[in-house]
């Protein structure tokens, strides 16, 4: 799968797959046909999860190819992200307490034989070693395949959840504090209490076209249990009154400025984050932040063929500001993490009118956020 790091390249990406694979997705979605053959899957969450296309970008373009029932489960995916965003910042503590348990367990599993092995691609478990190596290599797995990947880490190998959401996020192109953290925890059993997910040999065999042998699992693992409760943190996402010619902070998780709610607000300067590794709590790859570097460039680009003055500045320079200034929400994750740490009072947040809308719905679960779409397509379609 070919992810070019470009907005251009992500629109036609899009409009590629909406043509000609749309209309098979809800019944090849949870096939994984192998890195080759991708075509049953729009492979657009590196470019959704850095906000180069936008859900309501996707789904304005679904719509006008088919009708919303024709459409129904794709709209539902897209919608998925925000949910889990929505669902995280109700419950910030969740990623809190994530990054600290991670940070234990790092210290105990640093010379963990089973652990080394694992994220080296060389345990027993022929179709587990395959996707070590794919994730590396392609920095995207599948997302059936992200489900078998950590339930045999949870309950076949044995290891902390913790550390496989670190891997993932690590080698992912789309690695996204939510959607990651919440799958990880939806897996063990944690997120639906004490309802896990176990991955199966049939299962694999099926969904992969009988690409791998020897599927030998745990079959009766109990979920993982976790004593914490979090309770919902009443948080008003509400904006303040923007005034122009005040500079605006861009995070990587919102680069395609020229298209969001604010695109006709005069900014004095944007100036886009570059979050280097030497500044986040979870290491990434060199090639995931070589992609973010890239996304950058791509934002910075366009903006300056609209005439926008505009910067790459480094994270740790925003330390340096003491103007109040603005920034689009970052949500929860390693970017809002280094403002507060920092205790950044001068930066309002601006959020988007999406999420604004949405996140009063993820107090509960999917199901329940299910019966709102309709609600919220309404709104914004
Ligand atoms: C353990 C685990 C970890 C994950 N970690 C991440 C992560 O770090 N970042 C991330 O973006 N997604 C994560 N996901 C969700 C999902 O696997 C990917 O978004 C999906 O595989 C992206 O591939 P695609 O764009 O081809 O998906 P498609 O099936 O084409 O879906 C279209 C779009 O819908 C959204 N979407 C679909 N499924 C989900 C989902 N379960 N959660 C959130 N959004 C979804 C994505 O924006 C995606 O681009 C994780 C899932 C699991 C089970």
């Amino acid at each position: 799968m070919n992810f070019k790091p470009s907005r251009t390249f992500a629109l036609e990406k899009l409009d590629n797959f909406i043509d000609k694979n749309l209309i098979d997705y809800s019944k090849l979605r949870n096939f994984d046909y192998g890195p080759e053959n991708r075509t049953n899957v729009s492979g657009l969450s590196p470019y959704v999860s850095h906000g180069i296309i936008d859900e309501i970008e996707i789904i304005n373009k679904s719509l006008k190819k088919y009708s919303f029932v024709k459409n129904e489960k794709f709209i539902q995916e897209i919608l998925w992200r925000v949910y889990w965003k929505g669902w995280l910042e109700l419950r910030p503590n969740v990623w809190l307490d994530y990054l600290n348990d991670l940070k234990k367990i790092k210290e105990n599993f640093k010379n963990n034989q089973n652990y080394l092995i694992a994220i080296d691609g060389k345990t027993n478990i022929e179709c587990f070693n395959y996707w070590v190596n794919e994730l590396k290599e392609n920095n995207y797995l599948h997302n059936h395949t992200r489900m078998w990947f950590a339930s045999i880490w949870i309950f076949t190998l044995k290891l902390p959840w913790q550390l496989g959401a670190e891997f993932l996020l690590q080698h992912l192109y789309d690695g996204d504090a939510a959607s990651n953290t919440l799958g990880w925890r939806w897996v063990a059993g944690i997120q639906t209490k004490g309802k896990n997910y176990l991955a199966s040999e049939w299962n694999i065999k099926k969904f992969t076209n009988n690409r791998f042998q020897n599927i030998k699992l745990n079959k009766n693992a109990a979920p993982i249990l976790s004593e914490k409760n979090y309770s919902i943190n009443n948080k008003d996402f509400a904006n303040v009154e923007i005034l122009e010619n005040q500079s605006l902070l861009v995070f990587e998780n919102n680069l395609s400025f020229e298209t969001t709610d604010f695109q006709d607000i005069k900014f004095k300067k944007i100036l886009l984050i570059d979050h280097k590794n030497n500044y986040r709590k979870i290491n990434l790859s060199e090639s995931v932040t070589n992609f973010k570097s890239s996304l950058l460039e791509d934002q910075k680009k366009r903006l300056e063929e609209k005439s926008i003055n505009c910067e790459i500045i480094n994270i740790n320079e925003i330390k340096n500001i003491t103007e109040n200034i603005y920034a689009i929400y970052p949500s929860i994750g390693e970017n809002l993490d280094f403002i507060n740490l920092n205790g950044l009072k001068n930066i309002q947040f601006l959020y988007r009118k999406l999420d604004q809308f949405s996140w009063q719905y993820c107090n509960k679960g999917f199901f329940n956020f299910k019966n709102y779409i309709p609600k919220i397509i309404q709104k914004f379609i």
